[in-house]
């Protein structure tokens, strides 16, 4: 018998830490996968040679977050590829902090164009290749309840926005019958938490970080027809870090 046709997967922000887990999880689970980067572009190829190596089928597109028409372009790029999509994974973000009085405001401007006007710009995008019935994931964080580190308020406010951008885009997408949910990870050891790692194993009830194949499987859940009657939600994956 022929094998049925591949699903189709686009991870915005694919080529390192917790993105490139979440391509490497959806290419082992059977999907095709289309993973996008800003500028490492050596980072990108080792997870498309890393899936091809195991037999899958990827492919790496440069889209910086900001640029709304290199993210269609991407979007469109992969559906002529693969086809139709199925699932799409907006993990595209930076942190950076400041305290209040020193807090420069291209900083801010950055974190929201990335955090948030590219998360609306990827999941439109998205979406409008998508096939009836997929899978939309962001990745926000924790933060968005309480980051509890003096200088984070920017980054937390725009997680606390990618929550709400969620819980409302399900509306939008419920008529297709595609669901749109918001994974909350806490500490994940990746270039992000570079330098924090002892204060933030100290202060997690687990003692630990996460690795990013743990929030890697979140999504694997969301984008599984198991998770077809969950839709606007946000998940924490924190190790307990929030309570
Ligand atoms: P990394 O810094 O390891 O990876 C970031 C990824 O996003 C890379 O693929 C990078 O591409 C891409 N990216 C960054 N800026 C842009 C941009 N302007 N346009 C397009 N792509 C971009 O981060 P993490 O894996 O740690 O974080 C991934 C997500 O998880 C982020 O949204 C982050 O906020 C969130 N998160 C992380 C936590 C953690 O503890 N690590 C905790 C909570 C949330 P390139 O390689 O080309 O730079």
């Amino acid at each position: 018998l022929p094998s049925p046709p591949l699903k189709a997967a686009v991870v915005f922000g694919g080529s390192r830490g917790i993105g490139a887990a979440i391509a490497r999880r959806l290419a082992h689970e059977g999907y095709a996968v289309a993973l996008t980067y800003a500028s490492r572009a050596d980072k990108a190829d080792e997870v498309v040679q890393s899936i091809q190596a195991d037999g899958g089928m990827a492919i790496a597109l440069q889209a910086d977050s900001t640029d709304a028409g290199a993210i269609a372009a991407a979007v469109s790029d992969a559906a002529a590829r693969f086809g139709r999509l199925h699932v799409a994974v907006v993990n595209a973000g930076i942190y950076e902090g400041s305290p209040l009085e020193q807090f420069p405001l291209d900083m801010l401007d950055r974190m929201l164009a990335i955090n948030v006007r590219g998360v609306f710009l990827a999941v439109q995008a998205a979406a409008s290749r998508m096939a009836d019935g997929g899978s939309i994931i962001t990745i926000g964080s924790n933060t968005a309840a309480r980051s509890g580190v003096v200088g984070s308020s920017v980054y937390a406010m725009s997680k606390a926005a990618v929550a709400t951008l969620v819980r409302e885009l399900a509306l939008d997408l419920a008529p297709r019958q595609i669901t749109i949910n918001n994974i909350q990870p806490g500490p994940v050891e990746t270039d992000i938490t570079t330098g924090f790692l002892d204060y933030l194993i100290e202060r997690n009830p687990l003692k630990r970080v996460g690795r990013p194949e743990e929030v890697a499987a979140l999504a694997a859940f969301l984008s599984s027809a198991d998770a077809r009657y969950m839709t606007g939600a946000s998940l924490t994956v924190d190790g307990g870090y929030s309570i």
